[in-house]
């Protein structure tokens, strides 16, 4: 095998990178008080800020696009995304919505009641917010190997089965749903074994529980099973996707993970116990049953997507970037969390700059000179997101898909190489103003 992993397309539209000068990034900072969220992407080079909805959509998702059939009911492009949906997953009720919390909205809408619990490995911050609006818990079982970050189990995504055992056993009147994230997003997008999934199904079907797959990046995670659960190492992807599904009820996906579009979601369930009350309330906040708040045309990118998704050739050199990041910073002595995760690589910023003491948040300090330095855009993951309650002060690179080349890549690890050269001379921050919740958004900071 060649040791270089291509990018298994060719280029058919291009859009211009911007390239500024640091002196004119230096004035789009100030002006946008030192905090990355309030730069325009018109004056980002690199935008790692997340890789939800950011995916470059392929010729055959634009040529079906064009023949879209955009009646209000009964559309054609429903019944292709259905049957696609269908195929892939083995599930026959889909319900589509706008995107993936529009879906956790509808289910733990009809589903919760104050007092209930719901386990996960780790929920994704918009399941929980779901879950909490609704006065329920959001409980997280993740591994312990899944909190360390310089632990390289190969399944670090994986729930803790003792502790689901016996948290089923105690409050199974309680939990009206169980789930597990493929992959674990909030935990640095680590994959889950096809043998955790399996168990975690047992034992949720053995108390009477419905198990329920957040499944946004179900085919990384089906990618990383073949390569490292040697049980599946000649089977193929859609098989081991299949494998995993019918090892559940049904799912919520966002499809602006894999399902490589730039907006959309749904619903898939197995029987049809929820189906006509979903639907109801899917008329009342998203469309009628046959769209759920998405044009046709998107139902069509969204069917040729998940196809597309399980290409071993495009899974192969996808999980290849971030490793390519991750391994490349490492050499350089850049610390990440480790392994890498399928969509993401996260930079210790604390262990990067130990010269920045917490309070003057060091992935703060990180993300703008990224910024300055190469107009890269990043996320802060860390003491400005979370407050006092940060245990890691982290910096997220997430990539969008078939966005980015490996020239590019290259072209930001020597810029790594610049930085970490006078990593000692990079500055703090103080918050100069901040709104009582999920400040990182809005605060605006000067440099110490
Ligand atoms: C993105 C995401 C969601 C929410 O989906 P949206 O399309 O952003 O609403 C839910 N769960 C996980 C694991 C996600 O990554």
């Amino acid at each position: 095998m060649r040791k270089t992993i291509i990018e298994p397309f060719k280029i058919k539209v291009t859009e211009p990178l911007v390239m500024k000068s640091r002196a004119e990034r230096e004035k789009v900072l100030k002006y946008a008080h030192y905090n990355l969220f309030l730069v325009k992407s018109e004056d980002v080079t690199f935008d790692f800020l997340t890789d939800s909805g950011t995916t470059a959509m392929s010729a055959n998702q634009w040529a079906a696009m064009m023949v879209a059939d955009e009646s209000y009911a009964g559309s054609r492009s429903f019944h292709r995304f259905k049957d696609k949906v269908t195929q892939i997953m083995g599930y026959d009720h889909i319900i589509p919505t706008h995107q993936g919390r529009a879906a956790e909205r509808l289910l733990f809408g009809m589903l919760l009641k104050p007092g209930m619990k719901i386990p996960s490995n780790n929920h994704f911050d918009t399941t929980r917010a779901n879950i909490e609006v609704m006065g329920a818990q959001a409980v997280d079982l993740v591994i312990p190997e899944g909190r360390i970050p310089e632990n390289e189990h190969p399944f670090k995504g994986n729930i803790d089965l003792d502790r689901l055992e016996s948290f089923c056993r105690e409050f199974k009147d309680k939990i009206p749903v169980g789930m597990l994230t493929i992959t674990n997003n909030t935990g640095g997008g680590q994959p889950v074994s096809l043998e955790n999934i399996k168990k975690a199904g047992e034992i949720y079907h053995k108390y009477g529980i419905p198990f329920i797959l957040d499944a946004c990046r179900f085919a990384e995670n089906a990618f990383f099973i073949k390569t490292r659960e040697s049980a599946y190492a000649t089977e193929s992807i859609p098989s081991i996707v299949r494998e995993i599904f019918d090892q559940a009820d049904g799912c919520m996906m966002s499809a602006k993970k894999d399902g490589l579009v730039n907006i959309g979601g749904f619903i898939a369930l197995k029987n049809s116990t929820w189906v006509q009350e979903l639907r109801n309330q899917l008329i009342l906040t998203e469309g009628f049953p046959t769209y759920g708040g998405l044009a046709a045309r998107d139902l069509e990118a969204l069917a040729v997507g998940l196809d597309e998704v399980l290409s071993e050739d495009y899974l192969r050199y996808r999980i290849a970037t971030s490793a390519y990041m991750a391994n490349s910073l490492n050499e350089m002595g850049v610390p990440t969390v480790k392994p890498a995760g399928g969509h993401a690589v996260y930079i210790d910023a604390a262990r990067f700059l130990p010269h920045i003491p917490k309070e003057q948040f060091p992935g703060q300090a990180l993300a703008t000179e990224l910024y300055l330095q190469d107009g890269i855009r990043t996320c802060e993951i860390g003491s400005v997101m979370f407050k006092e309650a940060a245990t890691m002060e982290l910096v997220r690179m997430a990539f969008p898909r078939r966005v980015y080349t490996q020239s590019h890549f290259d072209y930001i690890l020597e810029g790594f190489q610049e930085l970490k050269a006078r990593s000692s001379e990079l500055k703090g921050y103080r918050i100069k103003e901040a709104p009582p919740f999920l400040r990182h958004f809005t605060a605006k900071f000067e440099r110490v």
